[in-house]
């Protein structure tokens, strides 16, 4: 874990403040927010390392979780087909006299 020390003269490196007020900087940085470019939310930097480790397995997971969902939606469908298939072809043997013309 990175110091305090050193993420508060990181945050006036890259905000061009002087670190001469310590604690309305360290305030600062600790409210500083940036937007996870995963989920888009704003995050408390903070709580960024954790976050992003967590988003990035939570969003590879939904991913998993829709190709999955993809799947199983194709095997029903397959399987409706299947059963409609059958569905006709069992009427067709049942009453065929309906479904073919009599040769004259
Ligand atoms: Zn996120």
């Amino acid at each position: 874990m990175v110091p305090l020390q050193e993420k508060v003269q990181f945050y006036c490196e890259i905000f061009h403040l002087t670190s001469s007020n310590r604690a309305e900087v360290e305030k600062k940085y600790q409210n500083l927010e940036i937007v996870c470019k995963i989920c888009e939310n704003k995050i408390k930097i903070e709580k960024m390392k954790k976050h992003s480790e967590l988003c990035r397995i939570k969003n590879e997971s939904n991913k998993e979780i829709k190709d999955q969902d993809n799947k199983i939606s194709e095997i029903v469908f397959n399987a409706f087909l299947k059963s409609r298939n059958l569905d006709t072809s069992l009427r067709v043997d049942k009453y065929p006299t309906k479904f073919f013309m009599k040769s004259p």
